[in-house]
């Protein structure tokens, strides 16, 4: 038997997906076993910020995996206290909870949300999400999802996650009960479709919050570390969340989540929240050499420049095309099409040659990118013209 030969059929994930088989990466660049290279808008979904295998991060897991890579969830160790140290200074939260992904991390914020109703608020449960939310695949997060037809799917469900209107606080304030304990949103709906939530609805339910005397949850899992242009996407609105879950781009590229929260909202006791995994030093060292080159001087500034080049470009290529523009925040934008040629662009994309261009469409008529964080200028204007001749094509 050969054990080196495989057969794309024996694995089974989360969506159908064409053959392809990625072997290598470099910055925006991936590799496939042809050997074909592809330009990444949209690397690992968002997560890889500083692009494929950043000598940062390589640094970082060679250095620590030759230290140490795995002590005992039981003790301390520098990496993870290192990174959390840098977490709680960068953002208004004091406590940190590490987790494996994202899903697990918001799994963390609910818990803590009804251990603190439990003990501040009569045993009050109730989180009010958004329609077309998307908070993980747990049982749990698939229940605090919007997503339409997960309700029935996976049912029962768990109990407890009425849903409001993204930006309409009456349709939250409507939900508000006794058994309220917390409201949680993304501050932009990234598998929902790039949808922003207003600055005018943020502070809304912050004001909300305090007089009901509830907490406000954000799943930063998608918009954080740097991805909108600011490290959290929060900071945007000027309002100050209780708790707050990071993924994706907190690890660039390596299985890393968290769950933060203030200290007088943290009511866990030991035991109640952890795991094998949590706060790996491997990982957590990598966190780290990731959250350095986030915050090294002007590198959101790069950001928020970089993403105004693609907002520019995708209006451009809207305005040309009679669509109806684009929207989201720093490198995570969505151009909105007028008729639903999304699957066909993504498709063409990936076919192009000798180069093809790696694109994600979230919805019929949405096509959204997330590139890396130091994507380069070229790179977006690359994009834009390859974008603009396949819609040609197709048109
Ligand atoms: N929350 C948000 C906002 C997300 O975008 C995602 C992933 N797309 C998740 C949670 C789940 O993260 P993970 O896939 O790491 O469990």
């Amino acid at each position: 038997m050969d054990f080196n030969q495989y057969d794309v059929n024996t694995l089974m994930e989360i969506t159908s997906r064409p053959d392809l088989v990625f072997v290598r990466g470099q910055g925006s660049w991936l590799e496939d076993n042809t050997g074909k290279r592809y330009l990444d808008f949209i690397q690992g979904w968002a997560v890889n910020c500083l692009g494929h295998s950043a000598p940062e991060m390589i640094r970082a897991l060679n250095e620590q995996g030759s230290k140490l890579m795995n002590p005992s969830p039981a003790y301390f160790n520098e990496p993870s206290l290192q990174l959390a140290k840098r977490l709680t200074q960068s953002s208004v939260f004091d406590r940190v909870f590490f987790a494996n992904s994202g899903a697990e991390a918001n799994e963390g914020a609910i818990k803590l949300a009804r251990k603190w109703g439990r003990v501040n608020r009569n045993g009050a449960y109730k989180i009010i999400t958004m329609d077309h939310s998307f908070h993980g695949r747990t049982i749990a997060t698939m229940s605090a999802s919007g997503k339409p037809g997960w309700d029935k799917m996976f049912a029962p469900q768990v109990d407890g996650f009425p849903k409001a209107d993204l930006n309409d606080l009456d349709s939250v304030r409507k939900l508000i009960d006794a058994q309220t304990v917390a409201v949680m949103l993304e501050p932009i709906q990234g598998e929902g479709g790039v949808i922003p939530a207003t600055k005018e609805f943020l502070q809304g339910l912050r004001k909300l919050a305090d007089e009901h005397g509830i907490l406000l949850i954000v799943d930063e899992v998608q918009t954080g570390m740097g991805r909108t242009g600011t490290m959290y996407a929060y900071q945007q609105a000027g309002i100050t969340p209780d708790i707050m879950t990071l993924g994706k781009g907190i690890g660039g590229g390596v299985p890393l989540a968290a769950l933060l929260a203030r200290q007088d909202v943290s009511v866990f006791s030991h035991g109640e929240q952890g795991g094998t995994y949590n706060g790996n030093p491997l990982m957590t060292a990598v966190g780290v050499a990731v959250f350095d080159a986030l915050a090294a001087p002007g590198f959101l500034d790069t950001v928020q420049a970089r993403g105004r080049q693609l907002s520019e470009g995708l209006l451009a290529l809207s305005a040309k095309w009679g669509m109806r523009g684009e929207r989201g925040a720093g490198l995570l934008r969505a151009l909105v099409m007028d008729r639903d040629d999304g699957p066909a662009i993504v498709d063409a994309a990936r076919k192009l040659n000798p180069e093809g261009l790696l694109l994600n469409a979230p919805r019929g008529n949405l096509l959204r990118f997330m590139p890396a964080l130091n994507v380069t200028e070229q790179e977006i204007e690359s994009m834009l013209k390859t974008l603009d001749g396949i819609i040609t094509s197709i048109r």
